[in-house]
């Protein structure tokens, strides 16, 4: 399981863990090879097409987008009726992809506890909503998320085709409509690293941030389960497409990818095991060290800010006590 048993210290706490991948992990994804440009190409080729969902996900956008998402004409329209077609395909994404990820693992148990990170399942209590962790996350996912996701991806569509946004389509050029499929992953790692750190604020924490951080193990659902204002900051991603020349099929994979890319890396496994394979990798041990820590990992796993920010957690029990010393640290700076 791990390359380190001989020092306790340079092991996982098993009492937290059920499985974890190799420790200390390794992030930073292209990063650490920056200067290879095969290793760069082969990095960003497996992030999308190798064993994690990004690329399929893709082909499911681009299939909606010609079979049941409404026409430009449509939209440039304003009758409205297009902004509940929206809304339908993004409730049919999130019940069918997050939901199905939540059976699969928490109601028929399909896999048990194999490849499940956290020693504990699904909790029920009276700081969640209805007393019940699924309930809660479901309630803040779908009431919340899902309207504030739908609200930014029709507000952009709609500038969009009134032209008041920068355009591009293939025909304008195919480099800069595949490079900015490749851009965007890193442009998402930047501003959620940058957004989360003002989150974890302490005002921002206590009043909006704790909703989302209720879940110290996590589930499908528990990945968009965010206050409103927080579902409104981390969304605000989309906004880049207010300057940079872009396609709706940009824009519309963006946004909702990243509202359902949260329930494959909150899902709590590290993967879906066929016949003791694993495809896809799901999970993502790097987040689920922050819901357990809260003071660490703020970015993901593809960008190395926390490496440069002194702020990375690698799994290990002296990851934990190197966090908790410059916790102390800094509010003995503050006092
Ligand atoms: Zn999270
Ligand atoms: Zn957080």
């Amino acid at each position: 399981m791990t390359q380190t048993d001989s020092d306790p210290e340079l092991n996982v706490d098993t009492k937290i863990w059920n499985h974890h991948p190799s420790v200390p992990i390794q992030i930073g994804g292209i990063f650490r090879n920056i200067l290879n440009p095969f290793a760069v190409l082969k990095g960003i080729a497996f992030s999308w097409f190798g064993t994690y969902v990004r690329g399929l996900f893709l082909g499911l956008i681009v299939l909606l987008w010609f079979t049941v998402f409404p026409e430009i004409e449509e939209i440039s329209r304003g009758s409205g009726v297009w902004i509940f077609k929206v809304y339908a395909i993004n409730l049919s994404l999130m019940l069918g992809w997050t939901g199905g990820l939540h059976l699969y693992f928490y109601t028929l148990h399909i896999q048990n506890r194999f490849l499940a990170y956290d020693v504990k399942s699904m909790q029920t209590g009276s700081k969640f909503t209805f007393g019940d962790q699924v309930w809660d996350n479901m309630f803040w996912s779908l009431i919340s998320s899902l309207t504030i996701w739908t609200a930014y991806e029709c507000g952009l569509l709609w500038l969009w085709s009134q032209g008041a946004i920068p355009k591009w389509s293939w025909d304008d050029g195919a480099i800069w409509f595949i490079a900015l499929f490749i851009l965007i992953p890193f442009w998402d790692g930047l501003h959620f690293y940058v957004v989360h750190r003002i989150l974890h604020w302490k005002w921002m924490y206590k009043y909006v941030h704790s909703v989302h951080h209720r879940n110290i193990n996590v589930g499908p659902w528990s990945g968009m389960s965010m206050h409103p204002m927080e579902g409104a900051i981390y969304l605000s991603v989309i906004l880049i497409h207010l300057i940079l020349p872009s396609h709706p099929l940009h824009i519309a994979f963006h946004i909702s990818w990243y509202a359902l890319g949260p329930a494959a890396t909150h899902c709590g496994f590290e993967a879906v095991s066929v016949a003791g394979g694993k495809y896809p990798r799901l999970g993502d041990f790097f987040h689920q060290l922050h819901h357990r820590f809260f003071e660490c990992n703020y970015g993901n796993s593809d960008v190395p800010l926390d490496q440069l920010s002194n702020t990375f957690h690698d799994g290990t029990k002296a990851g934990t006590r190197k966090m908790l010393e410059r916790m102390k640290l800094q509010r003995k700076e503050r006092e």
